[in-house]
């Protein structure tokens, strides 16, 4: 199951990926986790990509491709894998095509005031960094404190209402060729992610095991919770 996961910020790709991860052993592949962890680390790819991850610019196409190729040359790549944050250009969806071949493309087609509504109802405790989220569950007990330590919840900057629309915004003017280029191709499931992960999931799955892309058997029972 070779799967690239496209979602805009609060379409819930996290917990999609999560998901067939788990139950299917196979690995999830995260360019901007990647980067993160190399400038981490302080390695020479880090140094190199630092600059543009810091800004939230796009790190230069030949970097990204170079990387993701590296990557799924590795053994645990070999039953499949879930590209997430990559493909982001047209560039880099055709060069991903020459280094291997890509079953399906997953749009999880989330709308703005769906991802507004998400997004900027997250909060998170300064102290013990648990997530909540003002309207969905885990709801803090009592408002705006951590259940665990009182402390008084924060809000990430780009969780800010005005931020999240335009990290929406941006997302979908840079993804569109990439989407069209997998409409084209024939490979493009699109999703209605402003539903709840638990009505899609087991529909996306089944989709995906009735078409013959997920031929693999669960390595794991994971309750859809
Ligand atoms: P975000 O969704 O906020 O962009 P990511 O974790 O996907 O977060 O990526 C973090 C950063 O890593 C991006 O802002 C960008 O600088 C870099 N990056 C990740 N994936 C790519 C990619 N496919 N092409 C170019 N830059 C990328």
């Amino acid at each position: 199951m070779r799967i690239v996961l496209i979602g805009a910020p609060g379409a819930g790709k996290g917990v999609y990926a999560q998901y067939f991860r788990e139950k299917y052993c196979i690995p999830q592949i995260s360019t901007g986790d990647i980067f993160r962890d190399e400038i981490a680390r302080g390695t020479e790819l880090g140094r190199r990509v630092k600059y543009y991850v810091e800004k939230g610019l796009l790190v230069p196409d030949e970097i990204v491709i170079e990387v993701v190729k590296k990557r799924l040359q590795q053994q645990d790549t070999q039953r499949g894998f879930i590209l997430d944050g990559f493909p982001r250009t047209l560039v880099q969806a055709k060069a991903l095509d020459e280094i291997t071949s890509i079953d399906r493309a997953i749009h999880l087609k989330v709308s703005e005031e769906i991802a507004v509504k998400r997004l900027s109802g997250r909060r998170i405790c300064p102290v013990c960094n648990r997530v909540y989220n003002v309207y969905y569950e885990p709801k803090p007990r009592v408002n705006e404190k951590c259940d665990y330590d009182g402390a008084r919840l924060i809000q990430r900057e780009d969780d800010k209402p005005e931020v999240v629309r335009q990290r929406y915004s941006v997302f979908y003017e840079t993804i569109k060729p990439v989407i069209e280029y997998y409409y084209e191709t024939r490979r493009l499931i699109e999703v209605n992610a402003d539903m709840s992960f638990r009505e899609i999931l087991p529909v996306l799955e089944k989709t995906l095991i009735n078409t013959g892309v997920l031929k693999l058997a669960p390595c794991k029972d994971v309750k859809i919770e």
